[in-house]
């Protein structure tokens, strides 16, 4: 079980903005969870309180019923996947070396981790020909493809993924959500995921929570997803 909850959550940065005020949600576990609404209303900063990128200023989180800041935050990171909309990706390394590298920090030897970054290509849906490639000879679809199969190689519990398509073209956008509901049927993660893009929400999301400003304004359960086939 991985739900994540916040109580009485707010974010006020430095400036005196508060981004988020006194917020409650509970994201369940396995749920595919989607932050939707305009641009300024907390959704960002929300899901980067729970990674510990961002620290409320009162309230609390937990991760299974553990507060998360009295949790190693190193080690937090390795139950949490985070994908943001540039891939994020390590420019100076391949393919197969950037997905390799996060199982080799927990201790898997090279070999092992390359043959895990393969196979997680092959579920990403990425060419393995496309392997030894750097991240630039990789088109804006295909670098998603790899920064989703970066965040998920320590196999965490957790996937965060912050407008991950909304910089790709609208077809291989429609092909990454295809993608993203078929991997959520296979590895049951809990996924939580930002975009202010409604139709995106609604195709994706099986809880949607809708942000207005300074916070969650509604919650809604999706009643029958059809998937694409
Ligand atoms: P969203 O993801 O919904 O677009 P954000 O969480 O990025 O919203 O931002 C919420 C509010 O907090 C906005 O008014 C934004 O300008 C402000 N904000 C975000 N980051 C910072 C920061 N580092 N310092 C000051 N204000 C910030
Ligand atoms: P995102 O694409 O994730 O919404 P933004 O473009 O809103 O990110 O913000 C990029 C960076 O600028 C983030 O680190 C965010 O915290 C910071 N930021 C956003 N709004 C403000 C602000 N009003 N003042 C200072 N920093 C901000």
């Amino acid at each position: 079980m991985s739900d994540i909850e916040f109580s009485g959550v707010t974010k006020t940065y430095p400036d005196g903005t508060t981004a988020v005020h006194d917020l409650d949600l509970r994201i369940e576990s396995g749920s595919f969870t989607v932050f939707v609404g305009p641009s300024g209303c907390g959704k960002t900063t929300s899901m980067r309180m729970i990674n510990r990128m961002i620290t409320p200023s009162s309230g609390t989180i937990t991760v299974a019923g553990q507060d998360i800041s009295t949790i190693n935050p190193v080690k937090l990171r390795l139950g949490i996947g985070y994908v943001i909309q540039s891939a994020g990706l390590l420019p100076h390394r391949t393919v197969i070396d950037n997905v390799a590298t996060v199982p080799m920090l927990t201790g898997v030897r090279r070999k092992q981790a390359r043959q895990q970054a393969l196979e997680l290509l092959d579920r990403v849906g990425l060419d393995r020909a496309l392997a030894q490639r750097y991240p630039a000879q990789l088109s804006g679809g295909q670098q998603q493809r790899v920064g989703v199969a970066r965040a998920l190689a320590a196999d965490p519990p957790i996937l965060l993924m912050d407008e991950p398509f909304s910089a790709v073209d609208p077809v291989v956008r429609a092909e990454l959500q295809t993608e993203m509901l078929r991997l959520q049927a296979e590895l049951h993660k809990t996924i939580v995921f930002v975009t202010h893009d409604i139709d995106e929400a609604v195709t994706l999301g099986d809880r949607i929570a809708v942000f207005g400003p300074g916070g969650v304004l509604q919650q809604y359960d999706k009643p029958d997803r059809v998937l694409a086939q």
